[in-house]
Protein backbone atom coordinates (compact mmCIF):
# COMPACT_ATOMS: atom_id res chain seq x y z
CA UNK A 1 0.00 0.00 0.00
CA UNK A 2 1.07 2.97 -1.33
CA UNK A 3 0.65 6.68 1.07
CA UNK A 4 1.51 10.18 -0.44
CA UNK A 5 0.85 13.15 1.13
CA UNK A 6 0.21 16.32 0.34
CA UNK A 7 -1.24 19.32 2.08
CA UNK A 8 -4.39 19.51 3.61
CA UNK A 9 -5.58 16.62 2.15
CA UNK A 10 -6.40 13.26 2.58
CA UNK A 11 -4.86 10.73 0.52
CA UNK A 12 -6.87 7.44 0.69
CA UNK A 13 -4.62 4.21 -0.46
CA UNK A 14 -6.62 0.97 -0.33
CA UNK A 15 -7.83 -1.87 -2.81
CA UNK A 16 -8.44 -0.83 -5.21
CA UNK A 17 -6.40 2.58 -4.52
CA UNK A 18 -8.39 5.99 -4.84
CA UNK A 19 -6.78 9.49 -5.21
CA UNK A 20 -9.52 12.37 -4.17
CA UNK A 21 -8.84 16.20 -3.22
CA UNK A 22 -10.79 18.09 -0.67
CA UNK A 23 -13.24 19.37 -2.90
CA UNK A 24 -14.47 15.60 -3.65
CA UNK A 25 -12.65 15.18 -6.78
CA UNK A 26 -11.43 11.99 -7.41
CA UNK A 27 -8.53 11.00 -10.01
CA UNK A 28 -9.63 8.81 -12.84
CA UNK A 29 -8.85 10.07 -15.65
CA UNK A 30 -5.57 10.31 -17.42
CA UNK A 31 -5.01 12.04 -20.96
CA UNK A 32 -2.04 10.81 -22.20
CA UNK A 33 0.31 12.19 -25.62
CA UNK A 34 2.35 10.04 -26.82
CA UNK A 35 3.61 12.11 -29.61
CA UNK A 36 4.04 16.02 -30.56
CA UNK A 37 4.39 15.19 -33.84
CA UNK A 38 1.34 15.81 -36.27
CA UNK A 39 0.17 14.68 -40.01
CA UNK A 40 -2.06 18.32 -39.93
CA UNK A 41 -1.16 21.60 -38.50
CA UNK A 42 -4.30 23.30 -37.26
CA UNK A 43 -4.81 26.84 -36.90
CA UNK A 44 -5.82 27.01 -33.39
CA UNK A 45 -3.96 24.49 -32.25
CA UNK A 46 -0.65 25.20 -33.69
CA UNK A 47 -0.94 29.12 -34.18
CA UNK A 48 2.96 28.84 -35.73
CA UNK A 49 2.89 27.68 -39.15
CA UNK A 50 5.49 25.41 -39.62
CA UNK A 51 6.39 24.91 -35.74
CA UNK A 52 8.90 22.57 -35.32
CA UNK A 53 7.75 19.27 -34.40
CA UNK A 54 10.22 16.82 -32.72
CA UNK A 55 11.66 14.00 -34.16
CA UNK A 56 12.86 12.77 -30.78
CA UNK A 57 10.17 10.84 -28.78
CA UNK A 58 11.45 11.33 -24.98
CA UNK A 59 9.13 8.89 -23.87
CA UNK A 60 9.36 5.56 -24.99
CA UNK A 61 6.81 2.99 -25.27
CA UNK A 62 8.20 1.01 -22.16
CA UNK A 63 8.44 4.74 -20.29
CA UNK A 64 4.63 5.00 -21.47
CA UNK A 65 3.71 1.80 -20.23
CA UNK A 66 5.18 2.85 -17.04
CA UNK A 67 3.60 5.54 -16.41
CA UNK A 68 -0.04 3.82 -17.54
CA UNK A 69 0.98 0.68 -15.16
CA UNK A 70 1.83 3.39 -12.09
CA UNK A 71 -1.45 5.50 -12.49
CA UNK A 72 -3.90 2.68 -12.95
CA UNK A 73 -2.77 0.31 -10.06
CA UNK A 74 -1.18 2.43 -7.83
CA UNK A 75 -4.13 5.42 -8.25
CA UNK A 76 -6.64 4.17 -9.27
CA UNK A 77 -7.21 6.03 -12.53
CA UNK A 78 -9.85 4.11 -15.13
CA UNK A 79 -9.94 5.73 -18.36
CA UNK A 80 -6.62 6.72 -20.41
CA UNK A 81 -6.94 8.68 -23.05
CA UNK A 82 -4.26 8.73 -26.05
CA UNK A 83 -3.82 11.83 -27.66
CA UNK A 84 -1.29 13.84 -29.10
CA UNK A 85 0.33 15.49 -31.97
CA UNK A 86 -1.44 13.07 -33.69
CA UNK A 87 -1.06 9.49 -32.15
CA UNK A 88 -1.81 7.48 -35.09
CA UNK A 89 1.86 8.89 -36.99
CA UNK A 90 4.03 7.31 -34.38
CA UNK A 91 4.91 3.45 -35.32
CA UNK A 92 4.10 0.65 -32.50
CA UNK A 93 0.86 2.74 -31.28
CA UNK A 94 -1.47 -0.62 -31.84
CA UNK A 95 1.08 -3.25 -30.12
CA UNK A 96 1.19 -0.42 -27.02
CA UNK A 97 -2.37 -0.32 -26.80
CA UNK A 98 -2.44 -4.11 -26.92
CA UNK A 99 0.26 -4.07 -23.75
CA UNK A 100 -2.05 -1.81 -21.71
CA UNK A 101 -5.52 -2.88 -22.69
CA UNK A 102 -5.50 -5.62 -19.57
CA UNK A 103 -4.18 -3.45 -16.66
CA UNK A 104 -6.25 -4.67 -13.98
CA UNK A 105 -9.06 -1.38 -12.79
CA UNK A 106 -9.01 0.10 -16.53
CA UNK A 107 -11.97 0.24 -17.83
CA UNK A 108 -11.35 2.69 -21.03
CA UNK A 109 -8.90 3.37 -23.60
CA UNK A 110 -9.86 5.83 -25.74
CA UNK A 111 -8.07 8.23 -28.13
CA UNK A 112 -8.28 11.44 -29.98
CA UNK A 113 -7.19 12.16 -33.62
CA UNK A 114 -7.24 13.75 -36.53
CA UNK A 115 -8.73 10.58 -38.58
CA UNK A 116 -6.35 10.78 -41.58
CA UNK A 117 -5.35 6.95 -40.66
CA UNK A 118 -8.33 5.87 -39.25
CA UNK A 119 -9.22 4.29 -42.78
CA UNK A 120 -6.49 2.28 -42.61
CA UNK A 121 -5.86 1.86 -39.33
CA UNK A 122 -9.42 1.41 -37.60
CA UNK A 123 -8.90 -2.42 -37.47
CA UNK A 124 -5.60 -3.14 -36.38
CA UNK A 125 -6.87 -0.60 -33.34
CA UNK A 126 -9.80 -2.40 -32.37
CA UNK A 127 -8.06 -5.61 -32.31
CA UNK A 128 -5.49 -3.96 -30.24
CA UNK A 129 -7.96 -2.85 -27.82
CA UNK A 130 -9.18 0.54 -28.90
CA UNK A 131 -12.89 0.95 -27.98
CA UNK A 132 -13.81 4.89 -28.68
CA UNK A 133 -12.09 7.64 -31.18
CA UNK A 134 -13.13 11.28 -30.99
CA UNK A 135 -12.69 12.02 -34.49
CA UNK A 136 -12.09 16.17 -35.20
CA UNK A 137 -13.90 17.51 -38.21
CA UNK A 138 -14.25 21.27 -38.22
CA UNK A 139 -15.81 21.66 -41.75
CA UNK A 140 -17.60 19.90 -44.29
CA UNK A 141 -16.67 22.04 -46.87
CA UNK A 142 -13.30 20.66 -48.26
CA UNK A 143 -11.30 24.36 -48.69
CA UNK A 144 -12.38 25.20 -45.12
CA UNK A 145 -11.58 21.78 -43.91
CA UNK A 146 -8.09 22.08 -46.12
CA UNK A 147 -7.51 25.88 -44.85
CA UNK A 148 -8.17 24.82 -40.95
CA UNK A 149 -5.40 21.95 -40.85
CA UNK A 150 -3.22 23.28 -43.38
CA UNK A 151 -3.39 21.05 -45.76
CA UNK A 152 -5.89 17.98 -44.68
CA UNK A 153 -8.02 15.81 -46.65
CA UNK A 154 -11.88 16.28 -45.74
CA UNK A 155 -12.64 13.36 -47.94
CA UNK A 156 -10.07 11.50 -45.93
CA UNK A 157 -11.14 12.39 -42.58
CA UNK A 158 -14.89 11.41 -43.54
CA UNK A 159 -13.90 7.92 -45.01
CA UNK A 160 -11.48 7.88 -41.32
CA UNK A 161 -14.93 8.47 -39.19
CA UNK A 162 -17.15 5.51 -41.37
CA UNK A 163 -14.50 2.66 -41.04
CA UNK A 164 -14.27 3.82 -37.46
CA UNK A 165 -17.87 4.04 -36.85
CA UNK A 166 -18.33 0.86 -38.55
CA UNK A 167 -15.49 -1.07 -36.29
CA UNK A 168 -15.15 0.71 -32.85
CA UNK A 169 -17.59 0.33 -29.78
CA UNK A 170 -18.17 4.41 -30.05
CA UNK A 171 -17.02 7.61 -32.38
CA UNK A 172 -17.66 10.91 -31.69
CA UNK A 173 -16.64 14.30 -33.92
CA UNK A 174 -14.75 17.18 -32.34
CA UNK A 175 -15.22 20.55 -33.78
CA UNK A 176 -13.98 23.68 -32.66
CA UNK A 177 -16.72 26.39 -33.73
CA UNK A 178 -15.08 29.00 -35.03
CA UNK A 179 -16.68 32.87 -35.68
CA UNK A 180 -16.28 33.65 -39.48
CA UNK A 181 -14.72 30.22 -40.18
CA UNK A 182 -16.96 27.30 -39.86
CA UNK A 183 -19.92 28.91 -37.81
CA UNK A 184 -22.40 29.07 -40.70
CA UNK A 185 -22.17 25.02 -40.25
CA UNK A 186 -23.96 24.36 -37.44
CA UNK A 187 -26.87 22.66 -38.59
CA UNK A 188 -24.65 20.41 -41.38
CA UNK A 189 -23.23 19.27 -38.01
CA UNK A 190 -26.22 18.59 -36.34
CA UNK A 191 -27.84 17.24 -39.14
CA UNK A 192 -24.22 14.84 -39.66
CA UNK A 193 -24.99 13.71 -35.89
CA UNK A 194 -28.06 12.74 -36.92
CA UNK A 195 -27.33 11.05 -40.20
CA UNK A 196 -24.73 9.17 -38.51
CA UNK A 197 -25.62 8.33 -35.26
CA UNK A 198 -22.98 10.19 -33.88
CA UNK A 199 -22.43 12.69 -31.16
CA UNK A 200 -20.31 16.46 -32.35
CA UNK A 201 -19.26 17.67 -29.27
CA UNK A 202 -18.99 21.64 -29.80
CA UNK A 203 -15.81 22.73 -28.18
CA UNK A 204 -15.06 26.37 -26.76
CA UNK A 205 -12.33 28.18 -28.71
CA UNK A 206 -9.41 28.39 -26.49
CA UNK A 207 -6.11 31.17 -26.14
CA UNK A 208 -3.13 28.66 -26.47
CA UNK A 209 -0.11 29.81 -27.12
CA UNK A 210 0.58 33.18 -28.93
CA UNK A 211 -2.69 32.81 -29.76
CA UNK A 212 -4.57 35.62 -28.45
CA UNK A 213 -5.59 37.53 -31.82
CA UNK A 214 -6.83 34.64 -33.14
CA UNK A 215 -8.93 33.83 -30.17
CA UNK A 216 -10.39 36.96 -29.62
CA UNK A 217 -11.46 36.77 -33.13
CA UNK A 218 -13.03 33.38 -33.55
CA UNK A 219 -14.19 32.75 -29.89
CA UNK A 220 -18.07 31.43 -29.59
CA UNK A 221 -19.42 30.83 -26.33
CA UNK A 222 -21.72 27.92 -25.92
CA UNK A 223 -24.64 30.22 -24.74
CA UNK A 224 -23.97 31.76 -28.25
CA UNK A 225 -24.15 28.29 -29.59
CA UNK A 226 -27.17 27.34 -27.95
CA UNK A 227 -28.87 30.39 -28.69
CA UNK A 228 -27.87 30.41 -32.40
CA UNK A 229 -29.27 26.18 -31.92
CA UNK A 230 -32.81 27.45 -30.69
CA UNK A 231 -32.78 29.84 -33.47
CA UNK A 232 -33.00 27.06 -35.88
CA UNK A 233 -36.15 26.09 -34.29
CA UNK A 234 -34.09 23.13 -32.14
CA UNK A 235 -34.83 22.10 -28.73
CA UNK A 236 -32.24 20.46 -27.21
CA UNK A 237 -32.92 18.41 -24.08
CA UNK A 238 -30.23 17.38 -21.51
CA UNK A 239 -29.15 13.81 -21.35
CA UNK A 240 -28.13 12.34 -17.87
CA UNK A 241 -25.61 10.04 -19.01
CA UNK A 242 -22.03 11.35 -18.24
CA UNK A 243 -18.71 9.64 -19.44
CA UNK A 244 -15.22 10.87 -18.05
CA UNK A 245 -14.77 13.64 -20.03
CA UNK A 246 -15.77 17.30 -19.37
CA UNK A 247 -19.18 17.64 -21.93
CA UNK A 248 -22.40 18.32 -21.27
CA UNK A 249 -24.63 16.42 -23.90
CA UNK A 250 -27.92 16.88 -24.92
CA UNK A 251 -30.40 15.03 -27.54
CA UNK A 252 -32.17 17.20 -30.23
CA UNK A 253 -35.60 17.13 -29.52
CA UNK A 254 -37.47 14.98 -32.45
CA UNK A 255 -34.00 13.94 -34.47
CA UNK A 256 -31.42 11.14 -33.47
CA UNK A 257 -28.95 14.19 -32.99
CA UNK A 258 -26.80 14.07 -29.84
CA UNK A 259 -24.57 17.00 -29.40
CA UNK A 260 -21.39 17.57 -26.24
CA UNK A 261 -21.03 21.04 -25.40
CA UNK A 262 -17.39 21.82 -23.43
CA UNK A 263 -16.97 25.41 -22.25
CA UNK A 264 -13.77 25.09 -20.91
CA UNK A 265 -13.47 29.15 -21.10
CA UNK A 266 -17.21 30.25 -20.20
CA UNK A 267 -17.88 28.18 -17.56
CA UNK A 268 -15.60 25.96 -16.28
CA UNK A 269 -16.07 22.28 -15.34
CA UNK A 270 -12.82 22.62 -12.92
CA UNK A 271 -15.21 21.17 -9.94
CA UNK A 272 -15.78 17.82 -11.77
CA UNK A 273 -12.30 17.95 -13.25
CA UNK A 274 -11.24 14.38 -12.68
CA UNK A 275 -7.85 14.14 -15.10
CA UNK A 276 -4.58 14.45 -15.31
CA UNK A 277 -2.68 15.30 -18.60
CA UNK A 278 0.97 14.22 -19.12
CA UNK A 279 2.73 15.20 -22.00
CA UNK A 280 4.92 13.07 -24.85
CA UNK A 281 7.76 14.82 -23.43
CA UNK A 282 7.22 13.83 -19.97
CA UNK A 283 5.50 17.16 -18.61
CA UNK A 284 2.46 16.38 -15.75
CA UNK A 285 0.28 18.78 -16.38
CA UNK A 286 -2.79 19.08 -13.88
CA UNK A 287 -4.63 21.97 -15.01
CA UNK A 288 -4.68 22.17 -19.46
CA UNK A 289 -4.88 26.09 -19.04
CA UNK A 290 -2.63 25.90 -16.32
CA UNK A 291 1.23 26.92 -17.43
CA UNK A 292 2.86 24.87 -14.60
CA UNK A 293 4.51 21.72 -14.98
CA UNK A 294 5.96 19.37 -13.07
CA UNK A 295 9.30 17.41 -15.41
CA UNK A 296 8.08 13.49 -14.91
CA UNK A 297 11.25 12.63 -17.03
CA UNK A 298 13.76 11.84 -14.08
CA UNK A 299 11.02 9.54 -12.19
CA UNK A 300 10.00 7.37 -15.44
CA UNK A 301 13.56 6.90 -16.18
CA UNK A 302 14.32 6.07 -12.87
CA UNK A 303 11.19 3.68 -12.73
CA UNK A 304 10.63 5.26 -9.44
CA UNK A 305 6.86 3.67 -8.92
CA UNK A 306 6.65 5.35 -5.49
CA UNK A 307 8.49 8.85 -6.15
CA UNK A 308 6.44 8.92 -9.79
CA UNK A 309 2.87 8.50 -8.10
CA UNK A 310 3.79 10.78 -5.13
CA UNK A 311 4.53 13.24 -8.06
CA UNK A 312 1.00 12.88 -9.80
CA UNK A 313 -0.78 12.64 -6.43
CA UNK A 314 0.47 15.69 -5.10
CA UNK A 315 -0.03 17.63 -8.56
CA UNK A 316 -3.91 16.10 -8.56
CA UNK A 317 -4.03 17.68 -4.75
CA UNK A 318 -2.54 20.53 -4.87
CA UNK A 319 -5.09 21.97 -7.77
CA UNK A 320 -6.80 25.49 -6.97
CA UNK A 321 -10.78 24.81 -6.56
CA UNK A 322 -10.71 26.54 -10.10
CA UNK A 323 -8.51 28.15 -12.53
CA UNK A 324 -8.09 32.01 -13.39
CA UNK A 325 -9.80 32.75 -16.32
CA UNK A 326 -8.63 36.10 -16.15
CA UNK A 327 -5.56 35.37 -15.80
CA UNK A 328 -5.29 32.41 -19.02
CA UNK A 329 -6.66 35.32 -21.61
CA UNK A 330 -3.69 37.68 -20.38
CA UNK A 331 -1.20 35.02 -20.13
CA UNK A 332 -2.07 32.19 -22.47
CA UNK A 333 -0.34 28.81 -22.09
CA UNK A 334 3.49 28.61 -23.03
CA UNK A 335 2.78 25.31 -25.16
CA UNK A 336 0.99 25.27 -28.35
CA UNK A 337 -1.68 22.58 -28.07
CA UNK A 338 -0.19 20.18 -30.29
CA UNK A 339 2.45 19.92 -27.55
CA UNK A 340 -0.08 19.31 -24.85
CA UNK A 341 -2.25 16.58 -26.14
CA UNK A 342 -5.91 18.87 -26.15
N1 LIG B 1 -4.37 15.29 -33.51
C1 LIG B 1 -5.48 14.91 -32.73
C2 LIG B 1 -6.72 15.66 -33.14
O1 LIG B 1 -6.65 16.44 -34.11
O2 LIG B 1 -7.77 15.45 -32.55
C3 LIG B 1 -5.26 14.97 -31.23
C4 LIG B 1 -4.61 16.18 -30.68
S1 LIG B 1 -5.58 17.66 -30.63
C5 LIG B 1 -4.45 18.69 -29.73
C6 LIG B 1 -6.79 17.28 -29.42
C7 LIG B 1 -8.00 18.17 -29.37
O3 LIG B 1 -7.63 19.48 -29.01
C8 LIG B 1 -8.76 18.28 -30.66
O4 LIG B 1 -10.08 17.87 -30.47
C9 LIG B 1 -8.71 19.74 -30.99
O5 LIG B 1 -9.87 20.17 -31.61
C10 LIG B 1 -8.52 20.38 -29.63
N2 LIG B 1 -7.89 21.69 -29.68
C11 LIG B 1 -6.70 22.02 -30.18
N3 LIG B 1 -6.44 23.32 -30.06
C12 LIG B 1 -7.51 23.88 -29.44
C13 LIG B 1 -7.85 25.20 -29.03
N4 LIG B 1 -7.04 26.24 -29.22
N5 LIG B 1 -9.03 25.36 -28.41
C14 LIG B 1 -9.87 24.33 -28.20
N6 LIG B 1 -9.60 23.06 -28.57
C15 LIG B 1 -8.44 22.83 -29.19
Amino acid sequence: MMTVSAPNTPVISASPATVEDRYGRRLRYLRLSVTDLCNLSCQYCNPVKGCAQSHHYKLSWDDLGFVADVAVRDLGVEAIRITGGEPTVRPGLTDWIASIRELPGLRDIAMTTNGMLLGKMSAALRDAGLRRVNVSLDSFNAEVFREVTRGGSLERCLDGISRAAELLERVKVNCVLLQGVNDHELEKFILFSHDKNIEVRFIELMPIFDQKEYFHRHFISVEEMKTRIAALGLKLEADTSRGYGPATTFHVAGTGARLGFISQMSDTKCLTCNKLRITADGALKACLLSPQEVDLVPLIAARDREAFAGALCGSFLQRAERYDLKQIISEPVSRTMQAIGG
